[in-house]
């Protein structure tokens, strides 16, 4: 890849929704365990943008069930919900490519009229019919005929056509909270991130990620898409499906069992070996490889 000279700089980025459960632990120990082979950073990052679902004692609790788990963070924390000027300062130099439009719509109205592959295809309605009325609005950016390719280093080469698969898509939303997509492409460049490992339920939204660089003149990092977890019903563990909280869970199994859900084969007796022990070993064998083309790694209940 073309970033393989520089030095390497991944993050672990979640949304304090709630507390850190093992699907998020999987990713985050993948990610830490990527930057520590490569002898790079690891970086976290709140991406607590949302107002309402975001809140400041997850965060807290999500920093110490990462530290219990002996995964150290290189330099402070980011949290998006304090760079709202980096944002801003994004979106006007959108707007001054004049690739920015209000919108109006409501969510029934978008409903309606949805065309194209699915119904969160934007049709571009307020594009040509400009809002008279100063209702409130969104702010979307233009997506034009643009197909994004990249080569993901777990699921190989992806491309999609902005608007046929999202269409002009919003970067400011009506609350006038700023887009996760935005942000995200914002700060990776801000943080100098070398590769973006995370879960594979973000493979969609990297074309709208990686648009945003090229408009807004940003880098572009690696990506590797990893699998998540899923249950025995092939539902993603997340907060929705009431996946368990990993700070109570017993850390050295816990540990020993990511890392065979990670495709490694720790030795029977890590598991009595102090954490620091566990994740040196894991380190040393690590291998991204391992889950090359895989989209879902069912879990165990016992
Ligand atoms: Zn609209």
């Amino acid at each position: 890849m073309a970033n393989s000279t520089l030095p390497y700089r991944g993050r672990f980025a979640p949304s304090p929704t709630g507390p850190l459960h093992l699907g998020s632990l999987f990713t985050a120990l993948a990610s830490f365990l990527q930057a520590r082979s490569l002898n790079g950073k690891w970086l976290v990052r709140i991406d607590d943008l949302d107002p309402l679902r975001c809140k400041a004692h997850f965060s807290k609790q999500i920093l110490t069930t990462l530290e219990n788990y002996g995964l150290h963070w290189d330099e402070g924390v980011v949290h998006q919900s304090k760079r709202s000027s980096a944002y801003q300062n994004a979106l006007e130099i959108l707007s001054r490519q004049n690739l920015t439009y209000d919108c109006v719509c409501s969510r029934k109205q978008l409903e309606e009229r949805y065309t194209g592959e699915s119904r969160l295809t934007y049709d571009g309605y307020c594009l040509k019919n400009p809002a008279t009325a100063s209702k409130a609005s969104a702010i979307r950016i233009k997506v034009g005929q643009n197909t994004i390719q990249l080569n993901d280093l777990t699921q190989g080469a992806v491309s999609q056509n902005l608007s046929d698969k999202v269409g002009d898509f919003i970067v400011l939303r009506k609350d006038k909270a700023f887009a996760y997509h935005l942000a995200v492409a914002v700060d990776d460049n801000d943080q100098n991130i070398s590769e973006v490992l995370r879960g594979i339920d973000l493979l969609d939204s990297t074309p709208r990620q990686v648009y945003l660089q090229q408009r807004l003149e940003l880098k572009t990092p690696a990506y590797a898409h990893i699998p998540v977890l899923v249950d025995s019903h092939h539902a993603k563990l997340s907060k929705q499906t009431f996946a368990a909280d990993a700070s109570e869970m017993p850390i050295n199994a816990t540990l020993i069992k990511l890392l065979h859900y990670l495709q490694l084969s720790p030795p029977v007796d890590l598991v009595s070996s102090p954490k620091h022990d566990i994740l040196s070993w894991a380190i040393e064998h690590w291998q991204l490889d391992n889950l090359k083309k895989r989209t879902s790694i069912v879990v165990s209940t016992h």
